[in-house]
């Protein structure tokens, strides 16, 4: 069998999006989580295919948790990389609520239970 050369699929380019500017506008502070001052990333509460797939807005605010970028903490790339998730209490309101609006409350506390740590 033929294999096609392995072609690297460019990133989807979101910068254009409405929301996209904002989301990513550089922030110093304490980490959500470890309480550490780093400068930060905002961190999908609901992942963002899980966002789009839905058809609701990726770079929403409300659906975002800052946590430090890995200077200072490693907590962001602990949760992406070593699967290390996220303690469910640190996890602002107004994303639980976004979540929940998402979502139905009760697969947002499935999504929510599954993702994070209770
Ligand atoms: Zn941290
Ligand atoms: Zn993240």
């Amino acid at each position: 069998m033929k294999r096609s050369p392995l072609r690297a699929r460019p990133p989807a380019d979101r910068r254009s999006e409405p929301g996209y500017v904002a989301w990513h506008a550089p922030v110093y502070g304490e980490c959500a989580v470890c309480g550490k001052r780093d400068r930060l990333v905002r961190h999908h509460v609901v992942l963002q295919q899980h966002v789009r797939a839905l058809g609701a807005d990726p770079w929403d605010l409300r659906n975002s948790i800052l946590i430090g970028s890995g200077f200072a903490c490693s907590c962001h790339r602990s949760h992406h990389v070593a699967c290390r998730r996220l303690p469910l209490d640190k996890v602002p309101d107004a994303a639980i609520v976004f979540a929940v609006l998402l979502l139905g409350e009760e697969r947002a506390q499935d999504y929510l239970g599954r993702y994070y740590l209770r």
